[in-house]
């Protein structure tokens, strides 16, 4: 029944009649129907302001990042389908109004952090922006063919979102007084991209990172070293990996929370804010030291595979 604030007037009252059913049925309880996930993936957690104009208001598990431009705000990933109305709440919470939303960025087009963005692009009017092959996946509403996990067909699809503009790789999105920059770092998937920005608070500007995911995960059968589909992608991931190791980097926070430590920080900036737990300069570094290391490994499992057949 908690969902019922946030569907239309005239579903919430079928949906006391008629219960489950109408979330089957009404198109506009579609875009919002549950995907299965891990628990925490769905978890809300309270919306907390990172630093100066920049707040967390994702889920325990899955990160949706609110940045107020004084001239609109910018949203960066939503979660699951089914996240979307945590999202608005989170937002409404903080004292925003939904309509002022003016964009949603993305940062891979995969369900558990794009399948929201059709729903809060329906709510709020905004335009979602991703890179060329990320926008491809949400307009379809489909993982793109090249997708390493392409071939996990339970989770392919999710809801098409309806505006969606196209970036470039190194281009940025300027609202009030924001620019939000995308830095390409394919891998994860082709059009996986990491968003940076300048947040100040009390005249002090930092360096936030939202780093795309860096991990080599892949359906059964594909390989991050060339075959006979495609060529050798370990370049261009390796180069992704550096790429965030690289960045002006005072405050991280990656897609899932807890694969940078962002939870932990998260859970400490609930207690204190002074001095601000997010602030880790270190931190773009570790986490790209991690997963260069599950690439590393991966690469080494693939050769160790090819050269037992
Ligand atoms: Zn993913």
């Amino acid at each position: 029944m908690s969902c019922l604030p946030f569907l239309h007037r005239t579903s919430a009252a079928a949906a006391l009649v008629a219960g489950t059913l109408v979330h089957a049925t009404d198109p506009q309880a579609l875009l919002t129907r549950p995907m299965p996930g891990k628990p925490e993936w769905t978890r809300a957690h309270v919306p907390i302001r990172i630093y100066g104009n920049t707040y967390y208001v994702g889920s325990y598990g899955i990160s949706a990042v609110l940045v107020d431009t004084g001239a609109g705000l910018i949203l960066l990933d939503v979660g699951l389908p089914q996240s979307a109305p945590q999202v608005e709440a989170n937002i409404a919470k903080l004292g925003f109004k939904l309509a002022d939303v003016k964009y949603v960025l993305n940062s891979h087009a995969h369900f558990d952090h794009a399948g929201g963005i059709a729903a809060l692009v329906r709510d709020s009017g905004a335009t979602a922006i991703a890179s060329p092959s990320g926008a491809t996946a949400l307009r379809a509403g489909h993982v793109v063919a090249d997708d390493p996990q392409a071939s996990d067909v339970a989770n392919a699809a999710f809801p098409a979102a309806a505006r969606v503009r196209e970036i470039a790789d190194g281009e940025a999105v300027r609202l009030g007084d924001t620019a939000i920059t995308a830095h390409f770092t394919p891998g994860h998937t082709p059009g996986s991209t990491t968003w940076t920005w300048k947040s100040c608070e009390n005249g002090k500007c930092l360096d936030v990172v939202y780093s795309d995911s860096l991990s080599a995960f892949a359906s059964d059968g594909f390989h991050f070293l060339a075959d006979a589909t495609h060529g050798d992608l370990t370049a261009s991931f390796r180069k992704s990996i550096r790429t965030v190791a690289s960045l002006p980097c005072d405050i991280l926070v990656s897609t899932h929370p807890d694969a940078s430590g962002a939870d932990e920080r998260l859970a400490k900036l609930a207690v204190r804010r002074e001095p601000n737990p997010m602030i880790d300069a270190q931190a773009c570094r570790r986490f790209a030291a991690k997963f260069e290391k599950m690439l590393d490994e991966r690469i080494a499992d693939e050769n160790k595979a090819a050269q037992a057949h």
